[in-house]
């Protein structure tokens, strides 16, 4: 047995058989000797291969857009053009694997010329080569690997390509050497809640099918644990699932503080199961991979799908967030150094006003047409006076309830004079810690500036609730830092009002508050808050929460 020390980037245990993500196949010297009967049979043969492959997947998907994706890729497989050209590329001299390349080289140039929405499908173009060259030459399909049995996937890191259509019942848990816990990988896990290490050296030295456990809470992972150790594992992660089903009601400590417990969505597909609200309702998948924004119809269907799931109860609706991680073609932003730095979230308005007053014009429709509680909020807000600029936008589009994101120190810093305008905040821990320590959030090797339990984090969190508690406004906090149980109890102590992550991570959250009261979680609170490091904030809270759980209340400082 070997123990390995990753990150936990998405909590809960799981063991089985590892496997890694298969590489894009490489493609040998051209044939020396081509029997070009033989190598015509071998392309139909993968033709057929790879189209029964992705049809299974997309019949099989959970995920309508992948399935949407996959379906695209068979009818460019099947396409009799393909095949013939293929042929007449064997004819002159390639091999099967050779004729894909090349045919499918020819296709790339033409949707790359075309643009727009062709363009965009250029990596849907190069995987289904990949998988073809990959048939050819009778190697396993690259990707994510389609074994037919439940397994732990382990990878250097992985691209959101990699992970559409991910499924937790064949995926029991993701390690990765590389990335870090704010990467797309532990996002995607936890929304999917599969438990996830990140950033764990000598996992890529493990060999495929060796039996291994995680813990996605402590970050540690044992190699060549026995069958036995598995199905105790597995028993208790699935026992675990079936306790947290049951859990329901809203959020609050043990002596009754509401703390409200909401989802983070991109769209209506993300509700599963009850939820008391939507703390962030992220918009960007609408405008995802096009070359225009969506239609006005478009948007008040897609916003009046999301109000109509949930009758009478609170969503906050975010604003486009674009620009930096978070990309969009369609609104031509000129290249910049610092990208980040630069024009994105609401500063996008000043350059293209419209994209936002669609936005909301298409909001406020969607809302008058339910009976949902729809507050709106803007991202990267950096000045109170940006907060004011919005917030009357909202107004003049009859939009009641309109506050801003906490993302930029500068507004954390006058979170005060921000509520002068706006009607509640929402801090964004994952923007807020990359730009308080000035580390890229996609960074793994700066994972420990980008953690929550920083004091300096902690601190512009207090001042943030302590406005809100002064002027009497929710604040709440909506970025992968609410998900943590522990980090719950030290932002409800703060005087944090709500706690919006991945529907998965509430019922977690909502046991660890149910065992704290208020008061102590002020006192956890205030143990974090004392300590000079993340260690010590983390220990701090725990030896708190221990101390206080066995009534040893007056000893935690
Ligand atoms: C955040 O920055 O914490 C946040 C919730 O927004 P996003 O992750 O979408 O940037
Ligand atoms: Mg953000």
């Amino acid at each position: 047995m070997r123990e390995l020390r990753g990150i936990g980037a998405s909590p809960g245990g799981a063991a089985g058989p590892v496997y890694r993500l298969a590489p894009p196949p490489a493609l040998p010297p051209l044939a020396q000797t081509v029997d070009p009967e033989a190598e015509k049979i071998t392309v139909r043969a993968a033709v057929v291969a790879v189209a029964a492959d992705l049809t299974r997947r997309a019949d099989t998907t959970v995920d309508a857009a992948a399935a949407e994706i996959l379906r695209a890729q068979v009818m460019m497989a099947q396409d009799e053009t393909l095949i013939d050209a293929a042929d007449i590329a064997i004819d002159d001299g390639a091999d099967a694997p050779h004729a894909i390349t090349d045919v499918l080289a020819g296709h790339r140039a033409a949707f790359e010329a075309a643009g727009g929405y062709l363009a965009e499908r250029i990596s849907d173009l190069d995987d289904l080569r990949d998988r073809l060259v990959a048939a050819c030459l009778g190697q396993p399909m690259p990707g994510v690997p389609d074994l037919g049995h439940p397994y732990l996937l382990i990878a250097r890191d992985l691209a959101p390509a990699d992970t559409a259509g991910l499924e937790p019942g064949l995926v029991l848990g993701l390690i990765t050497a590389e990335g870090g816990p704010t990467s797309h990988t532990a996002i995607l896990a936890r929304t999917l809640g599969i438990p996830a290490v990140v950033r764990c050296a000598g996992i890529l030295d493990v060999t495929d099918g060796a039996l291994a456990s995680l813990d996605g809470a402590s970050g540690v992972v044992v190699a060549g644990v026995s069958a036995e150790t598995v199905t105790a594992v597995n028993a208790e992660r699935l026992a675990e699932i079936e306790r947290r089903a049951r859990s329901q009601g809203p959020g609050r400590t043990a002596d009754g503080h509401p703390v409200a417990l909401l989802a983070n969505i991109g769209s209506v597909r993300d509700l599963t199961g009850e939820v008391e609200g939507v703390g962030l309702f992220r918009t960007e998948m609408l405008y995802l991979d096009r070359s225009d924004p969506p239609s006005y119809e478009e948007q008040v269907a897609a916003y009046r799908d999301v109000f109509a799931a949930l009758p009478g109860r609170k969503i906050v609706v975010r604003t486009l967030d674009a620009g930096a991680d978070k990309p969009l073609p369609f609104l031509r932003l000129a290249e910049e150094p610092n990208p980040a730095l630069g024009i994105r979230g609401l500063r996008v308005a000043r350059q293209a006003p419209s994209v936002l007053t669609a936005q909301l014009a298409a909001i406020a429709a969607a809302a008058a047409a339910t009976d949902a509680d729809v507050w709106v909020m803007a991202p990267m807000v950096a000045t109170a006076t940006e907060a004011a600029a919005f917030t009357e936008s909202c107004r003049e589009y009859g939009l009641a309830t309109a506050g801003v994101m906490i993302e930029v120190p500068a507004a954390a810093l006058r979170a005060d004079q921000v509520l002068c305008h706006a009607d509640f905040l929402s801090v964004g821990t994952n923007d807020l810690s990359q730009y308080t320590f000035a580390a890229d959030r996609m960074c793994g090797d700066l994972a420990d500036l980008l953690d929550p339990w920083q004091p300096a984090l902690i601190a512009l969190l207090a001042s943030c609730a302590a406005a809100g508690v002064e002027a009497g406004k929710p604040v709440g906090v909506c970025g992968e830092s609410a998900a943590d149980p522990q980090f719950a109890l030290v932002l409800a102590g703060l005087g944090i009002t709500s706690l919006s992550m991945a529907p998965r991570s509430i019922p977690t959250v909502r046991e660890s508050l149910a065992a704290h009261t208020l008061d102590e979680c002020r006192q956890i609170a205030e143990a974090a808050l004392a300590a000079p490091s993340p260690e010590a904030a983390r220990t701090a809270a725990a030896n708190a929460s221990r101390q206080l759980r066995l009534g040893d209340g007056a000893s935690v400082r």
